[in-house]
């Protein structure tokens, strides 16, 4: 069967796949304890619920426009005000199916091929293979875990070339859960203003600090704002990662293309679930406030537990839902005559093992450490860190 190279070259998500494993184990009766799913654990909120089954009752369950309803365009033009200080117009915001088909939206609108994105890693997942898939070359600048994963802007301005069309600001970071000082922003920002290129900000944790403040880059003054491409979405602050809804405010033009690639590609996201967005931006935020103070606690306990195994070193994240733990101690240790040497050998053997599914920080782009999702019960963080020490103190 002929395949493309394309498809050839795209590889799976792993935060994905480690999500679907761990379901598929505990389906078949395993005892997984999942640190997997970079996903809320609590339940899309009433009012949310309610204005989708209204939306069914009703009959609104037709195509839209592609780029969304304009309530919700205006809701979320509405948030980006209200939240972030960015004043867009309606027709400035496009909604998407999720924050990851807006970015995979914004790569092919402004990458030609060869055109070079800078990433700075530890980074999610996905960036790397949608610029790839728009024919765009990712280019890395690495942060030091020593730094607490915050990147070097002096390393950015050095990654930038004559092809260099963007680069990617993503606080709260997944995986590290690093939130950038202002600073540091502001001198990305510098750099971009400096070169003209864009500044793809995704704000998707933006909600998720702990003690610091949220700065979205596009704040700082219009240049910048022209410049920058603002993702977010309700996944995770609504507690809406099925939902699907996600959206990017940016200069007419840029969404202008964005919304006619959509428009031959995916259409509208789900009419219902919009709706269900416009009731949750309209709602106070309740949810978002009870989470944050579970998360907290979770991120104690479990940065705690993590720094109490021999050969890990977890720097404390200040958002975002993951620790990101240097477990490069433990590499070349053996069990059974199988030495561990990489991140996916360490993630294969705590799943094994220790029944405790972790993503490999490798397709992060940090293959020292592991990244695990703490959007799970204070007993499955107990119970689940026990099983790892139990785990590591097995390798000799
Ligand atoms: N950006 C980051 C950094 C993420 O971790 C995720 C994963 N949820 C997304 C974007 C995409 O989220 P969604 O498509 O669910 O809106
Ligand atoms: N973004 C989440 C994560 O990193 C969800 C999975 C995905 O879309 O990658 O786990």
């Amino acid at each position: 069967m002929y395949i493309s190279q394309r498809a050839k070259n795209t590889l799976p998500s792993p935060t994905l796949a480690i999500t679907a494993l761990a379901k598929s184990m505990k389906e078949q009766g395993i005892d997984v304890i999942s640190f997997g799913a970079g996903e809320p654990d609590f339940n899309t909120p009433d009012v949310i619920n309610k204005a989708a089954i209204e939306a069914i009752e009703s009959g609104f369950t037709r195509y839209t426009p592609t780029a969304g309803i304009e309530p919700l365009r205006q809701a979320i033009a509405d948030k980006l005000l209200r939240d972030n200080g960015l004043s867009y117009k309606a027709t400035e915001v496009m909604v998407t199916c999720g924050a990851k088909h807006a970015l995979f939206g914004i790569f092919q609108a402004i990458c030609d091929p060869g055109d070079e994105v800078i990433i700075p890693a530890p980074y999610w997942v996905s960036y790397p293979e949608q610029v790839k898939l728009a024919g765009g070359v990712p280019v890395y600048v690495t942060a030091d875990s020593a730094a607490n994963f915050i990147p070097d802007p002096a390393q950015i301005a050095a990654a930038v070339t004559p092809k260099t069309r963007a680069i990617v600001i993503n606080s709260p970071n997944n995986p590290s859960g690093a939130v950038f000082p202002e600073a540091v922003i502001r001198a990305i920002a510098e750099i971009a203003l400096k070169h003209g290129i864009y500044l793809i900000s995704d704000e998707i944790y933006e909600k998720m600090v702990y003690g610091t403040e949220h700065f979205s880059v596009a704040s700082i003054s219009d240049e910048v704002k022209k410049l920058t491409i603002v993702v977010n979405g309700m996944s995770k602050a609504h507690a809406m990662t099925g939902w699907r809804i996600g959206y990017a405010a940016a200069e007419l033009e840029l969404i202008k293309a964005m919304v006619r690639m959509q428009d031959q590609s995916t259409s509208n996201t789900t009419s219902i679930a919009q709706k269900a967005a416009v009731a949750a931006l309209k709602a106070p935020e309740g949810l978002v406030t009870e989470m944050v103070a579970a998360f907290n606690e979770r991120r104690a306990v479990i940065v705690q537990l993590l720094n109490d195994i021999p050969g890990f070193n977890c720097p404390n994240p200040g958002g975002a839902f993951y620790a990101f733990p240097d477990v490069s101690g433990v590499y070349g240790k053996s069990f059974n005559g199988k030495q561990i040497n990489s991140s996916d050998d360490f993630a294969a053997y705590l799943l094994n093992e220790a029944r405790v599914a972790v993503v490999p920080g490798r397709g992060f782009g940090l293959d020292s450490n592991i990244r695990l999702s703490y959007a799970c019960s204070m007993d499955s963080i107990r119970q689940g860190i026990a099983r790892i020490a139990e785990a590591v103190s097995k390798l000799s």
